[in-house]
């Protein structure tokens, strides 16, 4: 809620964003909109966990850039391993839960209960992918 209170402010022109090529700081984002920014900037790599019947379980483990590695509970409310999650349980997920919730809904990352084979035959490219 505090990022739509920080947002109402006069509504800058486009010409003026351009002329100025304004350029982009963290700082300027709220936590929200920063961890938005991270779970769809920063090298992760998703593995959905596989059931018995070879459907997602909706467990996820999550290979972080800094090394780290986490589990994402996507079922229900969103739960995570992290510190962000165990600390502050931000609305909305941590930028894990975040990125998780990308994938699912514009890769063949599967749901729970939806068959993981598809996302194994078509996505291992960002597995594979070089850094940026
Ligand atoms: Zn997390």
């Amino acid at each position: 809620m505090q990022s739509q209170v920080a947002h109402q402010i006069e509504r800058t022109s486009l010409e003026d964003e351009i002329s100025t090529e304004a350029t982009f700081d963290a700082d300027e984002l709220s936590p929200a909109e920063l961890r938005q920014y991270r779970a769809r900037n920063e090298r992760m790599v998703v593995v959905p966990q596989i059931g018995a019947d070879g459907n997602a379980t909706g467990l996820y483990t999550v290979y972080s850039q800094s090394g780290k590695k986490y589990l994402v509970d996507d079922m229900g409310d969103e739960k995570c391993s992290c510190k962000d999650m165990k600390h502050r349980s931000p609305d909305g997920g941590c930028k894990h839960v975040r990125r998780v919730r990308l994938l699912i809904r514009e890769t063949a990352l599967p749901a729970a209960g939806e068959p993981v084979e598809p996302f194994f035959d078509s996505d291992l490219s960002e597995v594979t992918s070089s850094p940026r």
